[in-house]
């Protein structure tokens, strides 16, 4: 059931030829969000494969310089956060994504991580590559979690399990959707 979904809108997601301007209308409403305010420390991902492009609101948030951003190295098939001050000096690490090096932040103080997925559904149930990594790591942070996506890859419902976890928010280029309520926001 999940990899049905999955390899149909990973398809759809390599073709998809409005990526770049998607990223740039994502990152414009993802740096509105009013939960920033309380925001120190931010876990985003680095993109790959067409997803959506986190570049543009890192640089957004650097430029700001009012957060400490951090992107995930694979270790063991956990995720750390390592802190990041610029995108130079990454280097490719597990299925070729770029990471940082250095030393790992407590995952427990991160206050906001940016959640990539192959799909998300209306209630923040997210399809991700079939590995479960942010399941796992998503478990031991206290975290705002916000996944950005296409427009086309928010959809009514997902097949859920119970080592699932869903996100607070989505952000699009159309849209921020709230997905539950909970008192994080
Ligand atoms: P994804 O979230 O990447 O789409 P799944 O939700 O299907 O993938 O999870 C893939 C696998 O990851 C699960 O079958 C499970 O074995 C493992 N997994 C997920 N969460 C946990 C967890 N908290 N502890 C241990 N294993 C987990
Ligand atoms: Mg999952």
């Amino acid at each position: 059931m999940k990899e049905a979904i999955r390899k149909k809108l990973l398809s759809e997601r390599a073709n998809y030829k409005r990526a770049v301007e998607d990223s740039k209308k994502i990152a414009e409403n993802f740096i509105k969000l009013p939960h920033l305010k309380q925001t120190k420390n931010i876990l985003l991902y680095y993109p790959h494969k067409n997803e959506v492009d986190t570049r543009f609101i890192i640089e957004k948030l650097l430029k700001s310089g009012k957060f400490n951003l951090f992107l995930p190295k694979v270790h063991k098939n956990h995720l750390l956060p390592v802190k990041v001050s610029d995108l130079s000096g990454l280097k490719k690490g597990f299925a070729g994504i770029m990471e940082p090096e250095g030393e790992p932040f407590p995952p427990e103080r991160l206050d906001l991580v940016v959640v990539p997925a192959v799909a998300f559904d209306l209630k923040g149930h997210r399809l991700g590559y079939g590995k479960g990594y942010y399941d796992r790591f998503l478990k031991k942070t206290g975290s705002l979690n916000v996944g950005v996506a296409y427009d086309f890859q928010v959809v009514d419902s997902l097949p859920s399990q119970e080592h699932d976890v869903p996100v607070d928010l989505i952000v699009t280029p159309t849209r921020i959707i709230k997905t539950k309520e909970d008192e994080k926001r």
